[in-house]
């Protein structure tokens, strides 16, 4: 692969990246004995060490419960907490601080709008506009508000470069429209949405507007006012914060105006068994004792970020970003979704050939060191509207360096070319050739028909089996190892026969297509036999493995085996989490549900 010269832009970058990246422990360190690159900032960003020293300064000198306390470190710890506000407040540059609302992130922000505003004004035949490149948090609270109220949700469409069809915005608005909620930018694309115009149009039929800010505020200047906004979140992890902290701003007419969201202490003005009177804004919204430090770290955070400049960072991530799509879309057979004109530093791409499944390029990109996000990215309508079940998505921050995309490119090309040295379905995805569905298919000469061949027991118990993958396990001390020995099964296992890959067979997991078809063995009582196939490679090799254990073995032996608790014993737990949903669980579900029908057959 020949390497493109970086942008001569960029020669003059407008952030020192090296002392910026000092400045993070965490980008010092390695994974899987190689120098982490951290490309997945659009998940979290890493915090800076003044951020952590803030948050650690709090604890040891300032802390106390805020807002009641009459002593002296009470009284600090509510200045703390509330200049916080303060800070949020000229950064997004609102009108007063009271606009500024402390919450969870991002999505309490949504949840808070959509439950109080929400229902308190939204009736039938009202609607709601949201758009295809919504992330579920603002698409589900307004699911559950549209079906409290009887209002109904319209979305507008994107291009197929995966910008808003503002065209088709004009045409769903009307006098009916009573919210407009769209994201700032696009988490799985990084399309940066023309908020102003939306907003100015909305405003036009007298529709509110919310914007998701979660993917913008790290990356460029935010001023409410200037936007007319009238609901703006965003969550602290983003922005170089502390997780478990973020904002929503609401204009002050239409936050007063609103019912409360939780009940409790710090929220009321007098409270009587009778009724209760609430406290003015903001502390209307902020029930129970806040996440104070998170405040104080959120404050550090933002300091950081203007000390470098908003401006400055876009420059340097939009160089990297030009620099990123150059080197991506020169590796033959990879397809990056998402080239709208204002994008931010998103690049998410499907490799079509060799086919390799998301999954299988996120974990072998962690075996180099390298971490990006795979899967639907919470964006489901979205990857249904780009035809494609998921996508491998890295995400620029400001600490990231052409080096950074280099190794990228470098592993994508490795993987890419070992792939292509595969015979048949390569490392990657069981792509069945013609004919191939009747692999797995046997003749029953009894009936004539063709029937496919379940794997009989592997071993006489799960037990038995597990003890043989645990000493196989023994001899691959490290995940790398493990990961490639689950590969080579997810290579030798034989594709599942296409008839029985139907709706009923899918099981539906965050990370891959995943099929099984289990039943009872004809004639053999309660034994379990089933065959199971993935696009993912990765999840191929579990299937290999939960055969093993499983597949020819008692329905009561299967309950009985402790699934998880092996899973942790082989070492997967801490890769391969089952809480991950990434179909694994599902399977496992779907084998004990068939269990318990036939325990006692
Ligand atoms: N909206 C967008 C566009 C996001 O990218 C995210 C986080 N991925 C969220 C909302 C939810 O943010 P949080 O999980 O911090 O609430």
């Amino acid at each position: 692969m020949t390497t493109l010269p970086f942008p001569a832009a960029a020669d003059q970058l407008a952030v020192d990246v090296s002392s910026v990246r000092n400045q993070f422990p965490i980008l010092q360190t390695e994974a899987h004995g190689r120098p982490l690159v951290y490309l997945d900032s659009a998940a979290s960003t890493q915090q800076p060490e003044v951020v952590m020293d803030a948050v650690r300064d709090y604890h040891r000198h300032h802390h106390a419960n805020i807002h009641r306390g009459v002593y002296q470190l009470s009284q600090t710890a509510t200045r703390l907490y509330e200049e916080a506000r303060a800070r949020v407040a000229r950064f997004l540059n609102a009108a007063e601080p009271a606009e500024c609302i402390f919450t969870r992130g991002t999505t309490e922000s949504i949840n808070l709008v959509a439950s109080t505003w929400g229902r308190s004004n939204l009736q039938p035949g009202d609607e709601i506009l949201l758009s295809t490149l919504e992330h579920h948090s603002n698409i589900v609270p307004w699911q559950l508000v549209a079906q409290a109220t009887g209002a109904q949700i319209r979305v507008i469409p994107i291009n197929d470069v995966g910008e808003l069809r503002l065209d088709d915005y004009r045409r769903l608005l009307s006098p009916r429209t009573r919210l407009v909620a769209v994201n700032h930018v696009s988490n799985a694309l990084g399309t940066i949405n023309p908020v102003r115009e939306i907003i100015a149009e909305a405003h036009s039929v007298g529709a509110l507007v919310l914007l998701d800010g979660a993917q913008w505020v790290a990356h460029g200047p935010t001023d409410v006012q200037a936007l007319d906004a009238d609901f703006y979140a965003f969550s602290g992890h983003k922005i170089y914060g502390p997780t478990g902290i973020g904002v929503l701003y609401g204009r002050r007419r239409l936050l007063d105006a609103m019912p409360p969201y939780q009940g409790g202490g710090d929220m009321i003005e007098q409270v009587t068994f009778a009724e209760t009177s609430y406290a003015p804004l903001p502390n209307k919204f902020e029930a129970g004792t806040p996440h104070i430090s998170g405040a104080v770290g959120l404050t550090a955070a933002i300091e950081w970020v203007e000390s470098i400049g908003l401006e400055r960072i876009a420059v340097h991530e939009q160089s990297l970003l030009r620099y990123a799509t150059q080197r991506l879309s020169a590796i033959p057979g990879l397809e990056i979704k998402g080239n709208a004109r204002r994008k931010s530093g998103v690049l998410s791409w499907v490799m079509l050939d060799p086919a390799i499944a998301s999954l299988d390029i996120g974990t072998q990109l962690d075996l180099y060191g390298v971490c990006i996000r795979t899967g639907h990215h919470c964006c489901q309508p979205l990857m249904e509207r780009l035809g494609v079940t998921s996508t491998a998505r890295a995400s620029l921050g400001l600490y990231n360096r052409v080096d950074d995309v280099d190794r990228l490119v470098e592993a994508l090309a490795e993987m890419v070319e070992h792939a292509r040295q595969k015979p048949g379905p390569v490392g990657t995805r069981a792509v069945p050739a013609a004919g191939a569905e009747h692999l797995s298919l046997v003749s029953n000469a009894t009936e004539g028909v063709t029937v496919p061949r379940y794997p009989a027991a592997a071993a006489e118990s799960p037990e038995a089996a597990a003890a043989d993958i645990a000493d196989l396990f023994a001899f691959l001390p490290d995940w790398p190892m493990r990961h490639q020995h689950i590969m080579d099964l997810g290579e030798k296992l034989p594709p599942m026969p296409e008839v029985l890959k139907t709706a009923a067979n899918q099981v539906h997991g965050c990370q891959s297509i995943v099929h099984i078809a289990a039943r009872l063995r004809p004639g053999a009582g309660d034994v379990i036999e089933f065959l199971a196939d993935s696009d993912a490679n990765l999840v191929r090799g579990l299937i290999a493995l939960l055969q093993q254990l499983f597949s020819g073995q008692r329905a009561s032996s299967i309950l009985a085996f402790d699934t998880e608790a092996f899973f942790a014993q082989i070492g997967l737990d801490q890769h391969l989490s089952m809480s991950r949903r990434n179909g694994l669980a599902a399977m496992v579900q779907r084998l004990r549900q068939l269990a318990r029908q036939h325990a006692n057959a």
